[in-house]
């Protein structure tokens, strides 16, 4: 997950194309470990500009997340940008304070820009605080705690109006 800088620079302005995979282990998010299907797959074109190095991509993936409304694990498909700015470290320390938290660049070492912190900073972002499985997802019922897509239950027809509630109470009485 490295672009090495020094091979950018004898490409003059010229782009070069970088096409990975990565094993990312989980991340995490809120209070959730999601973890990945498959790779995680990055292409990205990179330009060394003189003074700065440009990454431009997209990230795709295929998270296992739980659905927020059923509780039942599913794949979500995620595709999300890749738009970062780098320069040196010693470039990095010149910025003001204000400049460097402005947070849309980046600093490398070594002649080497690792990628993998911010992929997985884009995968975070990109990952839904409450995914859904699909749009009419039918949730648990509320009072079994059934999965009401994979079973219908009976309470829906036992539920009763409030108000005949407390006649039936009465009569118990
Ligand atoms: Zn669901
Ligand atoms: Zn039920």
């Amino acid at each position: 997950m490295f672009i090495d800088v020094e091979k950018l620079k004898l490409d003059k302005l010229l782009t070069r194309h970088y096409d990975f995979t990565v094993n990312l282990p989980q991340i995490i998010v809120g209070q959730e470990k999601v973890a990945f299907n498959g790779p995680i797959k990055v292409v990205a074109d990179a330009t060394f500009t003189q003074k700065d190095v440009l990454v431009e991509g997209k990230i795709t993936a295929r998270a296992q997340v739980i659905c927020h409304c059923c509780l039942e694990q599913f794949i979500l498909d995620i595709e999300t940008p890749l738009m970062e700015r780098f320069v040196t470290t010693a470039q990095y320390n010149l910025l003001t304070e204000k400049e460097q938290q402005d947070g849309d660049v980046n600093w490398y070492q070594n002649g080497q820009i690792n990628l993998e912190p911010l992929i997985e900073q884009a995968l975070y972002l990109a990952l839904p605080m409450r995914a859904v499985c699909k749009e009419n997802c039918q949730g648990l019922c509320p009072r079994c705690g059934c999965n009401l897509n994979l079973n219908k239950c009976e309470c829906k027809d036992q539920e009763i109006d409030p108000r005949l509630a407390v006649l039936q109470q009465l009569l118990k009485n």
